[in-house]
């Protein structure tokens, strides 16, 4: 214990090193993954990681550790949340404007019609803003 907390130490006082050090030690899909994190917009972060000196990257607001952090779990999300979301609006905006369209066509209250209306001119202009396959 008394070498990891010497370790510690080093690393607080010399940033540069400990960078080095970390960056030599991980894993090569480690460093891969990293890699991909900052081509997608991570910063590095010349603080290294308080539990085990290992290097952190800022990523959309959050730092994780490239040691001890899943990387691959962060880099995955990343990718697919996007899509996914998009798939997702496109499905419900076409059932609300569905339902919508339903409901103003039995609807006889002109004020709710005007409700309707508007509301259905919402969904369709989003859905029409959404990126097309
Ligand atoms: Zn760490």
């Amino acid at each position: 214990m008394a070498g990891l907390s010497a370790f510690r130490m080093r690393a607080v006082f010399n940033t540069s090193v400990a960078l080095a050090g970390a960056l030599s030690k991980a894993p090569k899909d480690k460093m891969r993954l990293a890699a991909e994190l900052v081509s997608k917009g991570a910063t590095m972060l010349a603080e290294p990681c308080p539990q085990d000196g290992g290097v952190q990257v800022r990523y959309r607001g959050k730092v994780y550790c490239t040691s001890h952090d899943d990387l691959s779990t962060i880099t995955a999300s990343a990718a697919v949340s996007y899509d996914t979301v998009v798939a997702h609006m496109r499905e419900v905006l076409l059932a609300r404007l569905n339902e919508t369209t339903a409901a103003l066509g039995t609807e006889r209250d002109p004020g709710r019609q005007d409700q309707l209306v508007s509301l259905a001119a919402k969904y369709f202009e989003l859905l029409q803003k959404l990126p097309q396959k």
